[in-house]
């Protein structure tokens, strides 16, 4: 049930001149033109999945219109409309929905990996590794960070980053990762050094982007010990990361599984900080680039782009009520449950569209490999107990 509220939206009179100033800050070119891509109409090999974390078409829309560029997202040929609630809550929290996301499975905000009843299932990147497939975990917050640990972790609260990392050393279905997050394998509270554990397991770790053997099968790049900075202290490091996995899984004769998050598009909303906001916007179209131009030249490679939920209420208004100059406007510091955008490129693409839930995306992903959904993220995993613990659904 929706209540309506009415209040006066908030908003900053500093952001009033934020279009302006976005348009001298961002005059760079992405070189993107809104020709729709050619379609393919065969079985995907390979698949690239971006999320952006926190964004909605407010956040598109906001920064193609702040920067006068037409974003990449224009030119995928196929684009829906995904509901996002959680199953405890009608506003999600980046776990339940990237628990959906990764296994086609509602859950609590909170929860990683797992349904309600603490079950843990099977992420779409365990199902391609048994497939044969490489699978890479790209994104700009800690590795552990709720997104990028629903696609190889289970743990009923998203908080146990200590436990994420050990399933990560533990994990033999993630090939490449790549952010930050250093500390919860080398700063621990059982004092443990995981990034020793990991290369006695197997891993190589690196700590930059730079200098990686991309021959090798099986490494991590832990680039800082928190979240990675902000993109105007990172710089290209989320395209340049892509591009870098993906050198490394497209050796694989059966293809490959990247997921790469735009994680820090949230933590702008979070902050409604609309400049920064865009900044992560064009830093997540620049990655977009990377994976369609990839996907082009392929063939054989289904990109699917979509978000989590979106963050800040973010709208764009004019203040002074004349439809002639809109600003940005957030609403909230926090999750709302508007719907957001999926966009597909490649084989398999055009099953995205009209209006579907965020379960409904691995299935068609895995459809456009041409497995069964059904048997491939069957609920329970044979060899899993459930976890009980005290649930707590307060954003972490
Ligand atoms: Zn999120």
């Amino acid at each position: 049930m929706v209540t309506i509220v009415r209040k006066k939206m908030r908003y900053d009179y500093r952001k009033y001149l934020l279009i302006i100033l976005l348009f001298s800050s961002f005059s760079f070119s992405v070189g993107v033109s809104a020709q729709p891509l050619p379609q393919t109409a065969h079985r995907a090999k390979n698949v690239i999945y971006l999320i952006g974390d926190g964004m909605s078409l407010p956040q598109i829309y906001g920064a193609m219109l702040a920067t006068g560029q037409d974003l990449s997202f224009k030119q995928f040929p196929y684009s829906g409309i995904v509901t996002t609630r959680s199953a405890s809550n009608e506003i999600t929290d980046s776990s339940a929905s990237g628990t959906a996301l990764s296994c086609g499975k509602k859950t609590k905000n909170g929860m990683v990996g797992m349904n309600p009843d603490s079950i843990p299932v099977k992420s779409v990147l365990e199902v391609m590794a048994e497939q044969g497939k490489m699978t890479g975990v790209v994104v700009t917050s800690y590795v552990t960070h709720a997104t990028p640990a629903v696609f190889y972790s289970k743990v009923p609260k998203r908080s146990f980053y200590d436990d994420i990392a050990e399933q990560l050393l533990n994990s033999d279905k993630v090939n490449v990762i790549i952010g930050g997050g250093r500390k919860y394998f080398n700063q621990r509270q059982d004092g443990r050094n995981l990034i020793e554990e990991m290369q006695n397991k197997g891993w190589k770790v690196y700590d930059t982007l730079a200098g990686i053997d991309v021959a090798c099968r099986k490494y991590a790049v832990l680039a800082n010990q928190g979240h990675m900075p902000s993109v105007a202290m990172r710089g290209d490091f989320l395209p340049n990361a892509t591009k870098t996995a993906l050198q490394t899984l497209s050796k694989n004769e059966k293809g490959f599984f990247m997921m790469v998050e735009g994680s820090q598009i949230d933590f702008a909303c979070h902050e409604s900080d609309s400049a920064t906001m865009v900044a992560e916007m064009l830093d997540f179209d620049k990655t977009l680039r990377v994976a369609l131009d990839f996907a082009q030249k392929d063939g054989n490679t289904l990109v699917v782009v979509t978000a989590d939920h979106e963050t800040g209420g973010l709208t764009l208004i004019d203040p002074q009520g004349r439809y002639s100059s809109p600003c940005f406007a957030f609403s909230t510091h926090s999750h709302t449950c508007l719907p957001v955008a999926v966009f597909a490129f490649g084989p398999g693409s055009d099953q995205f569209t009209g209006w579907m839930d965020n379960t409904e995306i691995v299935g068609k992903i895995l459809n456009a490999c041409g497995l069964d959904a059904m048997e491939a993220t069957r609920e329970t995993r044979q060899d899993m107990e459930p976890i009980r613990e005290n649930f707590d659904s307060k954003r972490e």
